[in-house]
């Protein structure tokens, strides 16, 4: 795993890239096009730091492709921050929102700094003079680049942005559209935080209801009844656990960074993140196995495993060991090319995190929507559907004159709040790409695996895109 990489992280994506454009149709030029990366900004500033020290940042916001306005993507903080991986996370962004149908180009930003090493208020003026550095190049705005969360921030940076942005664009009607991940209180909108587990969720259970994908795989249809592992019960992990069992799956193990827990019957998410809040750690959780290697844990008898932690963690090492049958891809690269091979050769399953961790994406694509409109999902009809429902239950109630349970009639006379419409276009979304992404691999059999399959989809939209704005006559 620590053995030197022979590609930059950017070279590689290429690589993934090219792999699947030879099951296009599209010149080499129109390729050559999506691939390469449109605007490359790097800035440097100056910081004042709390004890009076200049220190220079370096920072990136990198554009990949404008084939759709505007371009989204998330700013990271982290030394770890160079061109050559904003770049790369670019252009996953570019083919990741293209396969979800989501209609925005590729953008990724980055800060070189351990946030950390800096206080609130540094890390405040980091970020506002960031946002002022983009609005001079136009490289931020509702209808340009819209930022998002990513490694090292989060909503409260997010407000920091959206403050900055419209001050210093006073008037502009659609400024709170400049940043997704905002606090419901600043324009953010309710079902975000849960939005990559769920939508993981929905991208797994589309397939666990194709019977045909099922019973190559030996397996029965539906995700009910089914085991299933996580590794790492963080934001993502969690909700994957908690969506998993409350639709009927067995979680048997979940695995953290300092040892992994199991129980065959099933354990409840919520239990052990309570368990961990007052020791510190999953391990020995009652009623459990604990695991004291924790990457013994993807090695268990399960259906499907779902990493939702690291990158690499699945890789030529440990690939043979695996018994999922389904490998559920949460967190971004959890499995390296060597494990793809492994998987062809033993026919298991791998739903690839390009499309299957794009909840949070998705979602932000609605949270702009919201900002656009100035209104809140369901405002407008959640009063209208409760009463329709009031009348169609009391007209049905009337003429079989029976009476439905309390708890029936509070279910159906509900009409959708902001949440429930949010996680009902994210359940259509993943449904979509899944069964879009599925199709282009079943049709054609050369292609080796759903990885490829959905690069496959994404260069087909992105292409068609160019095609059809006539930029390539
Ligand atoms: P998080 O920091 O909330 O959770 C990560 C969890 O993994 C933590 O609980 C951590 O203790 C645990 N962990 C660390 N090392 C581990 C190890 N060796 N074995 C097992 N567990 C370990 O992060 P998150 O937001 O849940 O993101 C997880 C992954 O999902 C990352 O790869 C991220 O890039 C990806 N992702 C997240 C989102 C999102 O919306 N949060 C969206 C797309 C992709």
């Amino acid at each position: 795993m620590s053995a030197e990489k022979p590609y930059s992280f950017f070279q590689s994506v290429e690589k993934s890239f090219d792999k699947a454009a030879k099951f296009t149709k599209w010149d080499n030029g129109i390729l050559e096009q999506i691939k390469a990366c449109n605007s490359v900004y790097r800035i440097n500033f100056p910081l004042k730091r709390d004890d009076g020290t200049i220190e220079v940042m370096e920072a990136y916001r990198v554009q990949h492709s404008q084939h759709k306005s505007p371009c989204k993507g998330g700013i990271r903080f982290s030394d770890a921050v160079n061109q050559d991986e904003v770049m790369a996370l670019a252009a996953l962004m570019t083919y990741k929102c293209a396969i979800v149908n989501v209609p925005f180009g590729g953008a990724k930003g980055g800060i070189k700094i351990n946030p950390r090493n800096y206080s609130v208020y540094e890390l405040e003026k980091i970020t506002r003079r960031y946002t002022s550095e983009l609005v001079k190049k136009n490289f931020i705005g509702p209808g340009i680049d819209v930022p998002a969360p990513d490694y090292g921030t989060g909503e409260r940076e997010m407000s920091w942005i959206v403050d900055t942005y419209t001050s210093l664009k006073p008037g502009e009607i659609d400024g709170a559209g400049c940043v997704t991940g905002k606090p419901v209180t600043q324009g953010g909108v309710r079902g975000r935080k849960e939005a990559t587990g769920l939508g993981v969720f929905f991208g797994v259970r589309e397939v666990c209801n194709m019977p045909d994908v099922m019973e190559k795989l030996g397996l029965p249809v539906g995700v009910a009844g089914k085991k299933v592992v996580v590794q790492g019960i963080g934001n993502v992990g969690y909700h994957c656990a908690k969506f998993f069992r409350e639709n009927g799956a067995v979680v048997v193990a979940i695995a953290e960074h300092d040892g992994a827990v199991y129980n065959v019957n099933g354990l409840n998410e919520e239990e052990l993140i309570q368990f961990r809040n007052k020791t510190g750690s999953i391990i020995n959780f009652p009623g459990a196995t604990t695991l004291l290697n924790t990457l013994d844990a993807l090695e268990l008898e399960c259906d499907i495993l779902i990493p939702a932690a690291l990158e690499n963690v699945i890789n030529g090492d440990n690939a043979q060991k695996i018994k999922a049958k389904i490998i559920g891809e949460a967190a971004n690269g959890p499995c390296t090319p060597e494990a793809d091979d492994v998987f062809i050769q033993k026919g298991i399953l791998c739903v690839p995190d390009m499309y299957l961790n794009a909840g949070g994406v998705t979602v932000s694509y609605f949270e702009w929507l919201k900002n656009l409109s100035h209104v809140r999902y369901g405002r407008l009809e959640k009063r209208f559907s409760e009463n329709m429902n009031t009348h169609i239950l009391g007209q049905i109630e009337e003429l079989s004159g029976k009476r439905v349970s309390e708890q029936e009639r509070e279910f159906i006379l509900r009409g959708a709040d902001e949440v429930d419409l949010v996680h009902s276009g994210l359940e259509e979304t993943m449904i979509a790409a899944t069964r879009e992404i599925m199709h282009i691999w079943l049709s054609n059999p050369e292609i080796p695996d759903m990885r490829t399959a959905a690069y496959v989809s994404a260069i087909n939209k992105v292409a068609t895109t160019y095609v059809e704005l006539g930029i390539f006559p």
